[in-house]
């Protein structure tokens, strides 16, 4: 079979790290022909993820596609699809992702908890909603990491809200992220991962660590899978997602996004669950039975960012030390120029104790830094 993938950055490098076990020819479509996906293919095409006659010419040579990021052409997509194409996702749960207006659209549709929220066509439009403050504006396309997200917590706020078509959200008052990746087939099966939370760094906006599994009451744990599951089967599309989602001050769980493809919050289950999320999507596309996503032992990731004041070609320092520590996996993505929050890399640690695994994952943020030379 031969699989073509749109994005060639990290979560592409370790999907075909994944593909090496089994029967398959690799192909991926990027922009930079450096990226990290760039060497673990068969064959690199170096074209526009987001351009129709690109993704279409790449889409004809293959049997079956996937993607890396949501950015890509939905239209040329959807031509592929029509002659024969298999998408994982399929194109129409792209385009409902990809755009935040229509993703929460499509949770209120099929009554999946979210926060409750309005559409804003410019500025002046967030005047009329002064109930929903404080809030949380996102930009209907073209946000990613935190970038498409502004806080709005009263009127004054109105003037930094995007002047474009956006969702306006009541803000959350979080008590827990948690994200949860669930696969299915071409049959409808599902499997479905134990859910992982995250600690965010309030000034990088971007993952600071994350634990899995969550430490959930029950009750909770069984309320945000059957959500989850809700999600991808309303989505009516093959594939793997992620379900991001918040744990409210009165424990109600509420859908806060959607990712249609491997995903950060999934690293760790290379090394600590059985089937990890990048063998599983290979099983789907494959046609293979789904795989066992039981953990092995609780893990914690910790993300390597480009440290701040640092441009320019990338050194790892303290790598050594990491890499004697007791079960501490390190992947680097083989950027070759870091700069201050770009992601080069991340650390899984194994333990069957938390305390043990936050110390460590604390060691790991002190002890290795990503640096320019
Ligand atoms: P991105 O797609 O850029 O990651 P998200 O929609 O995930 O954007 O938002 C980024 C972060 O902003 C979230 O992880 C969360 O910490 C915060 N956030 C988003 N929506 C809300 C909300 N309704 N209430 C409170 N915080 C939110």
């Amino acid at each position: 079979m031969k699989v073509g993938i749109l994005g060639g950055g990290q979560l592409g490098r370790m999907l075909l790290q994944a593909a090496a076990n089994y029967v398959v020819e690799t192909y991926v479509l990027e922009n930079d022909d450096q990226c990290p996906a760039a060497h673990l293919c068969h064959h690199f095409i170096k074209g526009d993820i987001r351009d129709f006659d690109t993704v279409y010419r790449f889409g004809k040579q293959v049997d079956a596609l996937t993607i890396e990021i949501e950015n890509v052409n939905v239209d040329a997509l959807e031509k592929l699809e029509a002659e024969g194409v298999k998408i994982y996702p399929s194109p129409s749960a792209i385009r409902i992702i990809k755009n935040k207006i229509l993703q929460k659209e499509f949770y209120k549709q099929h009554q999946i908890p979210t926060s409750p929220f309005c559409i804003t066509e410019n500025i002046d439009a967030l005047y009329g909603q002064l109930h929903l403050l404080p809030a949380v504006h996102k930009i209907g396309e073209g946000g990613y990491d935190g970038k498409g997200v502004q806080i709005i917590l009263s009127e004054q706020d109105i003037p930094k809200a995007f002047n474009a078509p956006s969702v306006l959200e009541k803000k959350v008052n979080i008590k827990k992220e948690i994200a949860l990746i669930v696969a299915m087939n071409n049959t409808g099966e599902t499997a479905i991962y134990p859910p992982a939370e995250m600690v965010f760094d309030p000034i990088l906006n971007l993952l600071d660590y994350q634990l899995s599994p969550a430490i959930l009451p029950e009750k909770i744990l069984w309320k945000a899978e059957a959500i989850a599951l809700t999600v991808v089967k309303k989505m009516q599309s093959p594939g793997l997602f992620a379900v991001e989602m918040f744990l409210d001050e009165q424990d109600e769980v509420l859908v806060n996004e959607t990712a249609p493809r491997v995903h950060n919050s999934g690293h760790h289950t290379i090394e600590a669950n059985y089937s990890s999320q990048y063998d599983m999507l290979w099983r789907v596309i494959l046609n293979y039975p789904l795989g066992n996503t039981g953990a092995i032992l609780p893990s914690a990731i910790v993300n390597l960012l480009g440290a701040e004041n640092h441009s320019g070609k990338a050194v790892y320092e303290g790598l050594s030390e990491i890499m004697k520590m007791e079960n501490a996996f390190v992947h680097l993505y083989g950027k070759e120029q870091t700069k201050p929050g770009r992601k080069m890399g991340h650390v899984t640690i194994m333990s069957k104790d938390y305390q043990d695994l936050k110390h460590k994952a604390n060691k790991i943020k002190h002890t290795l830094k990503v640096v320019s030379a």
